[in-house]
């Protein structure tokens, strides 16, 4: 049995904690907001199994200028903040070709192989049931040219995974999502994708499995530091040797990598969704808005609409206009969507090649990394967790295109 602390208590921390918790170890979560809500909380809660593509693509750059001259678009940038993203921002650039498409599509299609299989074992061990289900997709495309790019993603989904999907005119869209009411071209369903019944209720449930069955400490983490009987985790109250530390901390985690002498680029893309609780309905299924950069999401107990990046140092103040805009832009399609809801905003810790970090230190063993998951953390959280205790137990060989050596 091995004494293991894990930095970071959001989605990726606590299921890799839930993990190691059933295979027999004795686990400690550090999070400093235990009732915090981070991405990991209002998520739009799919498990979004064919989305192997990097954001990073040639497609990708031809729309960018366009999306940045709406500062309400699909992709913004806070201008501001543009020094402290230059790196990360100059990377992505780079990682925008063909070959690199291809090698991501080929690491994620690895993930996505079990990810399903992951969550109903992680959620076995937590006491979860019921709490997966499988709803389908749709996205709406307003052009030619869109349904296109989508139908020839899902092609490419559909050659490494397996997964169906067709394309539908809007008269048969509307036969699977009535409240449709508004223009558009053409929609793609894809039957595969699954939904959680609400991301923070699975959160939720992860966390208070490690209060029951491992220890959580809620304090800040301030350092994590090698020594030759253990690694040690310091917080302003003291610090605690344990056999093997996880760094999980969302963005957070390029701290505590710095200190321990390795470099990584991540950075935030924000996200902004505004949640109805009381409309008196809800769609069937997830209805994503394709040329605008958001989804509407059925959770178990409402409606959430929302998604778009922002690219924003962490602590930047938030911009609500976003999440109003999405609900506008929402009308168009489904007009009886209301005013109010409440508003959100959420940082997806997010490498500039979109493929996580799912590695152990290249010198140390001891350490692991968990982090940079980007908009699938929620499918990948228990992927990376048999993936981790893996790692740390020595029973799962090192994976290259998930190492935290890409960034030495
Ligand atoms: C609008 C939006 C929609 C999304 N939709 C989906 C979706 O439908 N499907 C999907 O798969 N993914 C989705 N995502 C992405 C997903 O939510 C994230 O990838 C995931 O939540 C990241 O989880 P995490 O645990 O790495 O980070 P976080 O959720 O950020 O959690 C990190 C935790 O670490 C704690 N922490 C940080 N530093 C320290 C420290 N030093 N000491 C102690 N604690 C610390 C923080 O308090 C936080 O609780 C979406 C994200 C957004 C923003």
């Amino acid at each position: 049995m091995l004494k293991v602390g894990i930095v970071g208590g959001g989605i990726i921390g606590s299921s890799i904690a839930t993990w190691l918790i059933g295979d027999g170890h004795e686990v400690t979560v550090y999070e400093r907001e235990p009732e915090g809500l981070p991405a990991s909380a209002g998520n739009a809660s799919l498990i979004a199994l064919p989305e192997i593509a990097p954001i990073a693509s040639p497609g990708v750059l031809t729309a960018v200028p366009k999306w940045l001259l709406d500062p309400l678009g699909p992709l913004t940038l806070r201008w501001g903040d543009l020094p402290a993203l230059t790196p990360w921002l100059l990377s992505f650039l780079a990682h925008a070709t063909p070959g690199h498409g291809r090698h991501a599509r080929a690491a994620l299609t690895q993930l996505m192989t079990t990810a399903l299989a992951d969550h109903f074992a992680v959620g076995r061990i937590a006491g979860l049931e019921g709490h997966l289900r499988q709803t389908g997709y749709v996205s709406l495309h307003d052009s030619e040219a869109s349904i296109a790019s989508a139908l020839h993603e899902a092609a490419l989904a559909k050659a490494a995974l397996g997964y169906d999907y067709v394309r539908l005119s809007p008269a048969e869209a509307r036969t699977l999502v009535p409240e449709l009411e508004g223009a558009f071209h053409a929609a793609l369903h894809q039957p595969i994708y699954w939904m959680a019944a609400n991301p923070l209720a699975i959160l939720r449930a992860h966390q208070a499995f490690a209060v029951e069955r491992g220890r959580r400490i809620a304090s800040e983490v301030q350092q994590v530091t090698q020594h030759g009987d253990g690694i040690h985790i310091a917080t302003a109250s003291g610090s605690e040797r344990y056999d093997r530390v996880v760094v999980a901390a969302g963005v957070w985690s390029r701290v505590l990598v710095r200190q321990l002498g390795l470099k990584v680029l991540l950075e935030t893309e924000r996200g902004y969704n505004t949640t109805y609780t009381d409309l008196g309905w809800n769609l069937p299924l997830p209805v994503g808005f394709a040329d605008h950069g958001f989804i509407a999401t059925p959770l178990v107990d409402g409606l959430r609409v929302g998604g778009a990046v922002e690219l924003a140092r962490p602590e930047t103040s938030p911009n609500f206009a976003r999440a109003r805009a999405m609900r506008e832009k929402m009308r168009r399609y489904v007009p009886s969507l209301p005013e109010g809801g409440t508003e959100w905003m959420g940082r997806r810790p997010s490498t500039p090649d979109s493929l996580p970090v799912i590695s152990l230190h290249p010198r140390d063993n001891r350490i692991a990394f968990a982090f940079g998951h980007g908009h699938l953390g929620l499918t990948l959280s228990a992927v990376t967790a048999r993936m981790v205790a893996g790692l740390i137990l020595g029973r799962e060989e090192r994976a290259e295109a998930f190492s935290i050596s890409r960034f030495q």
